[in-house]
This record gives C-alpha cells, sequence and structure tokens, in this order.
C-alpha cells in the first residue's frame, strides 16, 4: 500500500513522516513520493481506496465515498461538446456517488484520519461549519474516529451528519464570535498533547485525497484530459488535481502532455483571477475586494471564499498555472445559477454545489470563445451535489454543542 516518502519542494530535503506539514527550512509545500510509480487500480479496497498506491497511508475505511467519473450525454449535447466528462464527488446514487455530506471534502477527511490514526494517533481539530467540517464530521463518526469542530455559536446548525443517533466520536464547539475567533480557538486546542491541527493545503493527505479526482478520470478515460475545470477557494484542489497529473506523467501509461487547469472564483471575490491576469504570484491588495466581509456575503459560492489561499506558496496555485499553461475565470451569481439549473436539468434534478456550478459556467465560458478545440477531452470535476436528495433519502443528525467558550478562552478537557 501506499509506501512514500516526503520531500521539501523548496530546498529538495527528505523529511521524516511523523505526520508532518512542512520544512523545518522552507516554507513551501512538502510532496509526498510514492514507491510506485506505475499505479495499480485497487479492485478489493473499497472507494477512494482504489487509489491508496497514491495516498500517504497504509491502510484503509470500509467506506463508499470515492469520485466517479461519468459522461452526460444530455450536459454534452446541451453544450455542444461530445467529449465532456464529469467527475462527481456528492449524492447521486443513480451515478454510484454516495458522498452522504455531499461534496469532495470527504476525499481529504479519509486520508487525513488515517494519516492521523497511523501517526501517533489523537482528536483532529477542524474549524469549519461548511463542507469541511460536515465532511470530518461524517467520517468521524462512520468510523469511530475523534474529530473535534470549532465553530462560530451561529453556525452550529449547519452541522450535521447522515445518521440515526449521535455519534460519539465527534465533539463540537462554539465560540461567542466569528470564523477568525473560530480559528484561533482551534490553533490554541492544538497546542494541547493529542489534539491534531487538520493543516489545510499544507497536509499532503488532504491534496492527495483530492487528487483521486484526477486518478479517476484518467482511469476512466484511458489517458489524462486536456482540459480540467474546477471552482477554486483555498486552490488546494487545483494543486491537487496538478500534482497527481505529473504523477500519471511519470507513469507513462495516460499521455505525455500536463491538462491544463481552468480554475474559477465567484464575484466579487476573485483574487486569484486578478492576481493571474496579471501573470503575478503575489495577491496584492487591490486584487481582494474593498470591503471582504461585504463580498463574502455577497457571493453564491461562498466556498470560494478563502482569504488566505494556497496561490504564492512554491508548489501553489501559481506554481500549478504555470506550469500547464493554465487560466482562471470570474463568474458572476447569475452566470453560475444558470450553470445550476442547465445541470438539474440534465442529470436528475441533482443540485450541484453552488461551487461546483461556477466551475460548470467557467467551462461555458471556455468553450463559447473557442479556447477548446472540438475534440479535446474536459473534465468538469463536479466538487459537491446532490443536497436535496441527500435530505430525502437519509436521516440527518445535528451535532450536540458540548462546550461554548468566548474568544479567547479555550476548552476545559
Ligand atoms: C472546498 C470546496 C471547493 C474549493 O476547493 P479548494 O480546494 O478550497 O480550492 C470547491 N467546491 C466545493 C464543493 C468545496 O467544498
Amino acid at each position: 500500500m501506499g509506501d512514500y516518502i516526503l520531500r521539501c519542494l523548496s530546498g529538495g530535503e527528505i523529511i521524516p513522516e511523523n505526520y508532518s506539514l512542512s520544512c523545518k527550512s522552507h516554507s513551501g509545500f512538502i510532496r509526498s513520493e510514492y514507491a510506485a510509480k506505475q499505479i495499480t487500480f485497487r479492485e478489493n479496497e473499497p472507494g477512494i481506496f482504489h487509489y491508496v498506491d497514491w495516498l500517504p497511508v497504509h491502510s484503509s475505511l470500509p467506506t463508499k465515498t470515492e469520485p466517479v467519473t461519468f459522461k452526460s450525454e444530455e450536459l454534452c449535447s446541451e453544450l455542444g461538446h461530445h467529449n465532456l466528462w464529469i467527475t462527481f464527488t456528492g449524492w447521486y446514487p443513480e451515478r454510484g456517488c454516495f458522498a452522504k455530506t455531499g461534496s469532495f471534502k470527504e476525499l481529504e477527511a479519509l486520508p487525513t484520519l488515517i494519516r492521523v490514526r497511523e501517526n501517533g494517533g489523537g482528536t483532529l481539530v477542524v474549524a469549519s461549519a461548511g463542507n469541511t467540517g460536515r465532511a470530518f464530521a461524517q467520517m468521524g463518526a462512520d468510523f469511530g474516529m475523534p474529530v473535534l469542530l470549532v465553530v462560530p455559536d451561529s453556525a452550529a446548525d449547519n452541522i450535521w451528519t447522515v445518521s440515526n443517533e449521535v455519534p460519539k466520536s465527534v465533539t463540537l464547539v462554539t465560540v461567542n464570535g466569528d470564523y477568525s475567533d473560530a480559528i484561533a480557538a482551534a490553533d490554541e486546542i492544538c497546542r494541547y498533547p493529542g489534539y491534531i491541527s487538520e493543516g489545510g493545503g499544507k497536509n499532503v493527505a488532504r491534496r492527495d485525497g483530492m487528487a483521486t479526482v484526477m486518478l479517476s478520470a484518467a482511469f476512466t478515460l484511458g489517458k489524462l484530459p486536456d482540459h480540467y475545470f474546477q471552482g477554486v477557494g483555498s486552490g488546494t484542489g487545483g494543486v491537487a488535481a496538478w500534482e497527481a497529473s505529473i504523477r500519471l506523467l511519470a507513469d507513462g501509461r495516460f499521455g505525455s502532455r500536463l491538462p491544463k487547469l481552468h480554475l474559477a472564483q465567484n464575484l466579487p471575490f476573485v483574487p486569484m483571477v486578478n492576481a493571474w491576469k496579471r501573470r503575478s504570484n503575489i495577491i496584492e491588495k487591490e486584487d481582494m475586494p474593498e470591503n471582504s466581509a461585504l463580498a463574502v456575503q455577497e457571493v453564491y459560492a461562498s466556498v470560494l471564499t478563502n482569504r488566505f489561499p494556497a496561490y504564492s506558496v512554491k508548489g501553489g496555485v501559481y506554481d500549478a498555472l504555470w506550469s500547464c499553461g493554465g487560466e482562471m475565470y470570474s463568474i458572476s451569481n447569475n452566470e453560475a445559477k444558470s450553470a445550476s439549473k442547465l445541470f438539474a436539468d440534465a442529470e436528475n434534478g441533482i443540485d450541484l454545489d453552488p461551487a461546483a456550478a461556477v466551475a460548470l459556467a467557467a467551462l461555458q465560458k471556455a468553450l463559447s470563445d473557442g479556447s477548446i478545440k472540438k475534440d479535446e477531452t474536459v473534465i468538469l470535476n463536479c466538487t459537491g451535489g446532490g443536497y436535496s436528495r441527500i435530505a430525502y433519502d437519509c436521516h440527518t443528525e445535528k451535532i450536540p454543542v458540548s462546550q461554548k467558550i468566548q474568544p479567547g478562552e479555550t476548552i476545559g478537557l
């Protein structure tokens, strides 16, 4: 299974695996290098663990969650492009998609939880009430692995899992403040022994988990796609797709050219698009919306409003776009909403996550301005969807609040 080493992308040194998130001497990303240069699709492993050769773990969990690549004939004819494929992670039973919290954040949560367990164990601490928080809570609940969520008071009601009972291994702490207070409280909690940070984009388990989207695409197509579309917030998913492509090139069986990344953000919050337009690796003040708090409220796809994306970091979004000649797109709410309707009409009424609708709208733009040739293969990463079907098909339970704290306070153990 996934035998690997970790290497610093800035200095090239090998980093000891101790649930390491960074190099002591450099600030760039570290990356996993797998013993298997050619990946074997593991029929007998469940879900995402089909790709365990290229996950930084040595064991698996009995999950059904995995990215699924399929062709939507109806969407192909609507868009007038017949080489369009969808890689979907969410809830869409007719297509074999069973991610119960509805997004590809489950792809990050699964290997991350195992990586913690295989490197000393502990309680994974996550400050999110969105897709990330729910994905880690669900996976923690499903497999009895300890997860502690820290969220603002006002967001406590967003935390549910698909379950018939309140999960025992998941704890919810709320902070009487906003997200930055919740993040600060989570950082403080991680100073206690036994409490582990999920690590964001720096965590190779999160990136390589999301990289399975490109692996699913490559195994289904029998080669790398020419184009890859995704909505990006932290940008980690785009970086993960690029890293998977680099490994697939080295594998030798999937083609000889990196897919072009087409990454999209939602107006008026488009800092990476603005920086990339100048081909600058720095997000300047003027790339951010004038009033970030207001802009966050205005966008349809709120998961795409990360204020500190993995853009400039060595091995991050800028490097990824540069190496594949990538493009970025600003998408309006109306464009995203009409893309969402287009998808639902073509695919059994499945409601896309707004971030996935932003990606589809970007694809529509690229097709209409002629930047995709007729016979080129396109992968649309549908990063989330099927929420209304989850509500219909599954029983959800809210996670009760176990402690309420004030900003600056930490939890009682
Ligand atoms: C988090 C998320 C994204 C953005 O991914 P990043 O890795 O942060 O760029 C896109 N779509 C959905 C559904 C998400 O939950």
